[in-house]
């Protein structure tokens, strides 16, 4: 039997890990057999962690780098988790696509478009190819009103536009609607 993929996207803080660890809770209740895969940003934090939503709820990750390494770390899994989708690279798609193929569900969540706006990297595609998806919105923090985009700060100032989307150190990050969302250009 073909499985299926559902996406979660949004913003930042939207709760897009909350309902990843929601729906991967109902699966442990129905006694499925869960794994759950987090890019590895950081080589050397190769190690089981834990997948945290903010209200402090956690549930076992496996920090992995190439995506083909779920496909080796799933045997008699029913349910695949994965946050942070947006970290992994492209090959990512196919895997997925595999995944499903064997049967397996496939659970995902991670940002749909970038702090310029822009789509981020492997998730337009997944979002094409899914059989369920989700797209969560946040509060926008100038004016309350339904946030979509992440404001992405440098120094207190809205990052430049030519900013790559890997951390540079002392920045912050923002929900804000599309009114009040700023990128400089340079
Ligand atoms: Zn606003």
């Amino acid at each position: 039997m073909v499985g299926k993929i559902e996406i979660i996207v949004g913003c930042m803080f939207s709760g897009k890990s909350e309902e990843l660890l929601r729906r991967l809770r109902r699966s442990v209740i129905a006694k499925k057999k869960i794994a759950v895969f987090k890019p590895s940003v950081d080589t050397r934090w190769n190690k089981t962690y834990e997948l945290c939503s903010r209200n402090g709820e956690c549930i076992q990750a496996l920090p992995i780098t190439d995506p083909q390494e779920m496909l080796r770390a799933i045997e008699d899994v029913d349910v695949v988790g994965i946050d942070e989708l947006h970290f992994f690279p492209e090959v990512i798609v196919s895997v997925v696509e595999q995944l499903r193929k064997e049967g397996k569900h496939v659970i995902a969540s991670g940002l749909d478009m970038d702090f310029r706006g822009e789509p981020f990297g492997c998730v337009p595609q997944l979002l094409a190819v899914a059989d369920l998806v989700l797209k969560l919105d946040a509060i926008c923090m100038i004016c309350g009103k339904s946030a979509t985009m992440t404001q992405r700060l440098i120094n207190g100032k809205p990052a430049p536009y030519t900013t790559s989307n890997i951390h540079v150190g002392d920045e912050e990050y923002q929900a804000r609607c599309r009114n009040c969302h700023e990128v400089s250009i340079p």
